[in-house]
């Protein structure tokens, strides 16, 4: 089922995920750790069953627990309508259990009280500094009082555990988020494109997968529109390249202007741009992109006038990879052209040239 398309877009801001852009690194920080993470529960658990004879049952359970949660979240997040719930809550769950353990455990004397760092090492990949260090607030509130619970008086005679645990818990945190804020800082270099600040190519790859994992998953059609500058040439054989640029700068910003949060602006090359709608099908994407076209056909850059003609490809089964969905909107985009220019034109609308098969089949 696809929803119409709207100004404001469907994702909702939150003190979790102020932006959309949050919600993808999120997304694309959850899918990077995955093997990371099974390792870490999986040793983690097998180590505490090796400890077992000496520590006891409660460590290794702990680690069982922890298995079940990673091995879920994933899936729960991708049919959540607030994944970014689902996975802060997957940090509280694994915090708890894990205080839950040391509780059950000894206390400050609880072998279970180091594990109590390994969820800070995630938590600033996923979320912002201030989500970050609220979780960390809440994990060193929540190990100091479950050790202080158990035996008060074992915590005041021999308390360096507990506070050497603390301040491993911290200094994981911040140095998870000086590497996370180098990560963030680069990533952002390599996927945008200086002149318009769209995305780029790279960014097209690496977004255009996620998308359609979430769409194949929420089972909801992904739209593509491939949009071409008319005449381009001429702007810069008649304004100069300069002209050219900025033409390409304002077309980027009239572009965001016109789309929601959620859907993606990529800017192919040269005159060439990319629009990907998540949950967006054929009619309502055919609406989008003639939206766009007449937003810049009234938009004079420096006084001048510039339209684009545009190709639309809607994918509902998400088995078509980037070059199948581009390669049909691209000769939808051919038939606008051909058509006469600053127009849009459907895939499913255009008739196209018979192949050696089907000419041999008539
Ligand atoms: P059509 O309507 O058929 O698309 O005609 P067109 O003139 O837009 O297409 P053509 O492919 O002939 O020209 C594209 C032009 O885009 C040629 C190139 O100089 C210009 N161009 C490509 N990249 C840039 C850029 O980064 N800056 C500027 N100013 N021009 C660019
Ligand atoms: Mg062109
Ligand atoms: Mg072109």
């Amino acid at each position: 089922m696809s929803r119409p398309p709207t100004r404001d877009g469907e994702f909702r801001p939150s003190w979790l995920c102020p932006s959309a852009d949050d919600l993808r690194r999120l997304h694309e920080a959850f899918a990077r750790a995955d093997n990371a993470r099974t390792v870490a529960a999986l040793a983690t658990t097998i180590g505490m069953l090796a400890c077992a004879p000496w520590i006891g049952w409660v460590p290794f359970f702990i680690g069982v627990a922890c298995c079940v949660q990673v091995a879920t979240v994933g899936s729960r997040a991708l049919r959540a309508v607030r994944p970014e719930v689902v996975h802060a809550a997957s940090f509280a769950a694994t915090t708890g259990v894990l205080v839950g353990g040391v509780a059950a455990s000894g206390g400050a004397r609880s072998p279970v009280l180091p594990l109590c760092t390994l969820p800070m090492l995630l938590l600033a990949s996923r979320f912002r500094p201030r989500v970050a260090v609220f979780g960390l607030a809440c994990g060193m509130l929540l190990v100091a009082a479950a050790t202080v619970t158990v035996d008060r008086d074992g915590v005041v005679a021999a308390p360096e555990t507990l506070v050497v645990t603390l301040l491993l818990m911290a200094a994981s945190l911040a140095i998870t988020m000086s590497f996370t804020r180098v990560e963030l800082r680069l990533r952002d270099r390599t996927r945008r494109d200086p002149l318009t600040g769209l995305l780029n190519r790279l960014g097209l790859d690496i977004l255009f997968d996620q998308t359609m994992t979430a769409a194949r998953a929420a089972d909801e059609p992904v739209s593509l529109i491939v949009m071409d500058l008319d005449h381009f040439k001429r702007v810069n054989d008649t304004h100069g390249h300069d002209q050219g640029d900025r033409v390409l700068a304002a077309t980027a910003d009239v572009l965001l202007d016109n789309l929601r949060a959620v859907d993606l602006v990529f800017r192919l090359g040269g005159e060439e741009f990319a629009v990907l709608l998540p949950g967006v099908g054929p009619a309502p994407a055919a609406m989008v992109a003639e939206r766009l076209r007449g937003a810049l056909e009234a938009t004079p850059v420096d006084g001048h006038h510039v339209t684009l003609s545009a190709g639309i490809v809607t994918s509902t089964t998400h088995t078509e990879g980037w070059r199948g969905l581009y390669r049909r909107a691209d000769a939808a985009l051919l038939a606008a052209k051909r058509g006469g220019r600053n127009r849009c034109t459907s895939f499913g609308d255009i008739t196209l040239p018979m192949g050696r098969h089907e000419r041999a089949a008539a």
